[in-house]
């Protein structure tokens, strides 16, 4: 292998579990790597995706940009997604993702010699702390107000990254952003995916942006999209309900969603949370503990393993063709949500006589 190809090839090795690095992937699974990917007969096959998860084709450059409603815009390369306001006194960007990166001044360049206005980020919004989406913030400059959340403030702070500069303004509970005339409603409802993630309501534009929670069409990532604070989590859709909003932007994957993408992911979730209590019950750990002995956590294992799959595998028929990789991650995130019930809710505990 020549030495130009061997950074792709050791980030595609080190960026296995990663959804940051789903994009290079598709790079370069489309590349010299196609052919020995198709042979590959020994991993696992999953259901088709259903047309209704995919978005919009992206351009030669790798992103789509469109239109939400009025000057509100939206960015994705497929897997990732940031949004955009143009003002009369500039732009105010929605998260960053490094994925997207470059391509975030291309698109806004692009809609604003479109429509005759300025392309000047002024503002960057910050969702919050991730740097899968906010790792190409540091590409907009020092001369940008950056507002979030005072814990993404600590956060941020903590984590030391120079791609990511600490927000310049930031709020508790609520705060309303006015730039060129537009209104920009942030709020922290409670911890939820992360500490510090908030909801993005802009009114005059029907739009809520909250990332992380829903995936409009696709499951979440592994380990319910990795939420710090599962009930919190499984929350937040009702909480996102309550604004009035037509569009919605996840953050993640290639389209944005609608109410109705909400309600069927609440659902699915509500599905795994009566799936694990139900496998609390039914699922008989003696067999476990008789095979394994003293090898505590070798039947604590093998009786999860056995609850995740009593939960998981009624939701996995019920999604697929409805929610694409249902069979790729509902295991694993039924897995999160059985640990959420027996020690957030309590559900299944026994005290000893
Ligand atoms: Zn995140």
């Amino acid at each position: 292998m020549s030495s130009s190809s061997t950074p792709n090839r050791r980030s595609f090795l080190a960026g296995g579990a990663a959804i940051a690095a789903v994009p290079a992937l598709a790079t370069v699974a489309g590349g010299a790597f196609a052919e020995a990917a198709a042979a590959d007969d020994t991993l696992p096959d999953y259901a088709p995706i259903p047309p209704s998860a995919l978005g919009p084709a992206v351009n030669a450059q790798g992103y789509f940009v469109g239109r939400l409603e009025k000057n509100l815009y939206w960015v994705t390369d497929g897997t990732y997604q940031a949004a955009f306001l143009t003002t009369k006194d500039g732009v105010v960007l929605f998260d960053a993702p490094p994925t997207i990166g470059g391509n975030l001044q291309r698109a806004i360049d692009q809609i604003a010699s479109a429509n005759g206005v300025s392309n000047k980020v002024t503002h960057i919004v910050y969702s919050h702390h991730h740097a899968d989406h906010l790792g190409a913030s540091s590409l907009f400059g020092r001369d940008v107000v950056r507002v979030g959340h005072t814990e993404t403030k600590r956060l941020l702070a903590r984590d030391n990254d120079p791609t990511r500069p600490v927000p310049d303004e930031t709020f508790e509970t609520r705060r309303t952003l006015r730039v060129g005339g537009e209104r920009i409603d942030l709020a922290w409802h409670g911890t939820n995916h992360t500490p510090d993630n908030i909801y993005i309501h802009l009114p005059k534009h029907d739009t809520l942006i909250l990332v992380d929670i829903n995936l409009p069409g696709w499951v979440p990532f592994a380990g319910f999209n990795i939420n710090e604070d599962v009930p919190g989590s499984i929350a937040a859709p009702a909480k996102a309900l309550t604004y009035p909003w037509k569009h919605y932007i996840g953050g993640h994957m290639g389209r944005t969603g609608t109410r109705q993408d909400m309600v069927v992911y609440q659902q699915y979730v509500a599905d795994l949370v009566d799936g694990v209590k139900k496998a609390l019950v039914a699922v008989d750990p003696t067999p476990f503990f008789t095979k394994y002995g003293n090898n505590t956590w070798a039947a604590v294992k093998t009786y999860q393993d056995a609850q995740v799959d009593y939960a998981a595998a009624p939701v996995i028929k019920k999604y697929t063709g409805v929610l694409a990789a249902a069979d790729v991650y509902t295991a694993s995130t039924a897995f999160l949500i059985l640990e959420s019930v027996r020690l957030d809710s309590g559900v299944g505990s026994q005290v000893h006589p």
